[in-house]
């Protein structure tokens, strides 16, 4: 039986409810009067029910998409303003004992090239990563309880935020690993991570269990509940996630929707964030092998329900997504984007050398410096900002602040004060031109006069030397 506020996962994702969600938006996708009240109603930033913004998904009438894609777009600049927040992956490992049929790491894979990094590998790739700017790094891990146990992971994360190289440091760690026990994820939080993300993969129960046909992750409702479990132990920003071409994007989105209702039911705050990875051609895995591959015009719609209709939720593009698509959805909603991405394991410091550790192809192959000068010269503001989880606003707190309009307050100056420091200390200089006249204009945006000026004066100070100021 459907139950938002249970912990068992075939009752919060229940299957039945999700066949009913789908015959009803195709009973209703006709229905324009209802689909015009659904869009009437999204205005009010409250979000949408997974039945309704289902009615939306199905609805076809090319005016009404339009209506869609506009009110995402309006949805994004009200609360977000013109701010994208950028980091990179870090692929610490690929062992891994599963057998995830979509993904290059599986474990029957034998000619993969294996690699774990060292401690002293991780300090060289996250020089790296500081000296291309990076602020924000998501760890990577495959699932092996031999050679990657939590206290390598754990290790890991301290000696990451211990490098300080140059003006660089890295100041939100957030972690893609597999489920796991609610001990480990207090010790994750103890670890002081950002965001615990996990990709449900998908939501259909009998397809997750043939796509993932062997090791721990197999176990449907051990993987589905475990941003209860991280939740339980301490962690308030989690990360959801479909990996869309599993199964019908249709029944994937529903199950989306009422994981997010699940969260915000059972501990009060929904997703942190939510990505949308679609399968991408890896070592030994074609991605045509999969029917249900979308469009990229249904991937935008996708994208552009989402913020619609989970509005506070941060949306993430990963370079999965080529320049050309990346280009056509970040104006529907997204929030956070990689660049200079690698998704080999010690990529970063081992440029150009030859070898496979891979996990997918990287679509958008552009520098760090042309995705933040692509982003600033259609006009968004690509932020470093990390200060939220530094101040302890997370979770609830974090929604709070989003939904008192005091956003444009707090984070579109920590949004200019850490574009100017890696403008200073990394930037091209094309990039550093384009980036000095963005600030100036967009301190104008500010709303609160001493916010401004209080900011106008820590610009100055990062102009001479000081670095890590925030709001
Ligand atoms: N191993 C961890 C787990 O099982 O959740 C997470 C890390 S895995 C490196 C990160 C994500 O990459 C997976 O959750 C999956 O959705 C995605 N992925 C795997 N194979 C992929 C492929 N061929 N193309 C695109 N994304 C893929």
């Amino acid at each position: 039986m459907y139950n938002p506020k249970s912990l068992k996962a075939e009752e919060f994702i229940d299957h039945q409810e999700i066949l009913d969600t789908l015959k009803y938006a195709d009973e209703n996708k006709d229905n324009l009067e209802l689909v015009d009240s659904l869009l009437e109603k999204a205005k009010n930033l409250k979000g949408l029910s997974h039945r309704e913004a289902s009615v939306l998904l199905a609805c076809e009438d090319e005016d009404r998409i339009q209506r869609m894609f506009d009110l995402a777009e309006q949805i994004k600049k009200d609360f977000y303003g013109n701010r994208i927040v950028m980091f990179a992956p870090l692929y610490l490992s690929n062992y891994c004992v599963n057998g995830c049929v979509y993904c290059p790491y599986h474990a029957k894979n034998k000619h993969i090239c294996r690699k774990k990094l060292t401690q002293d590998e991780i300090r060289r790739e996250v020089t790296a990563l500081q000296d291309m700017g990076h602020k924000r790094l998501a760890i990577e891990a495959g699932e092996d309880p031999v050679n990657n146990p939590i206290e390598y992971i754990l290790e890991s994360i301290k000696t990451i935020y211990s490098i300080k190289h140059k003006n660089g440091a890295i100041r939100r760690v957030n972690v893609n690993i597999a489920a796991t026990t609610v001990e480990n994820y207090r010790k994750l939080k103890e670890a002081g991570i950002g965001t615990y993300i996990l990709f449900q993969e998908t939501y259909h129960k009998e397809s997750y269990e043939k796509l993932h046909p062997t090791g721990p992750k197999h176990n449907y409702a051990y993987h589905t509940e475990a941003m209860d479990r991280a939740m339980e132990g301490g962690i308030d920003d989690v990360g959801l996630g479909v990996l869309f071409g599993l199964e019908l994007y249709r029944y994937e989105f529903a199950g989306l929707l009422m994981h997010a209702e699940h969260l915000e039911a059972v501990h009060g705050v929904g997703p942190h964030t939510i990505s949308v990875p679609r399968i991408k051609r890896a070592d030994d895995i074609d991605p045509d092998v999969f029917d249900n591959g979308i469009s990229d015009e249904i991937f935008a719609k996708l994208c552009a329900l989402i913020r619609i209709c989970v509005p506070y939720t941060g949306m993430i593009i990963s370079t999965r997504e080529n320049a050309k698509v990346r280009d056509k959805v970040i104006r529907l909603g997204v929030s956070q984007i990689s660049g200079g991405s690698r998704t080999s394991v010690g990529g970063y410091a081992d440029e150009g050398e030859e070898e496979n550790s891979e996990q997918f192809d990287v679509s958008d192959q552009r520098t760090l410096d042309q995705v933040v000068n692509w982003l600033m010269t259609k006009g968004y503001i690509p932020s470093f900002c990390t200060a939220c989880y530094r101040a302890g606003r997370t979770g609830d707190r974090f929604m709070a602040l989003c939904k008192s309009g005091q956003i444009q307050n707090c984070c579109q100056p920590n949004a200019l004060l850490t574009l100017k420091e890696y403008l200073i200390d990394y930037a091209s200089p094309e990039t550093k031109k384009i980036g000095e006249e963005l600030i100036a204009n967009e301190l104008n945006n500010i709303p609160n006069e001493k916010v401004k000026a209080k900011c106008i004066e820590l610009l100055d100070k990062i102009e001479h030397g000081d670095r890590d100021f925030k709001f």
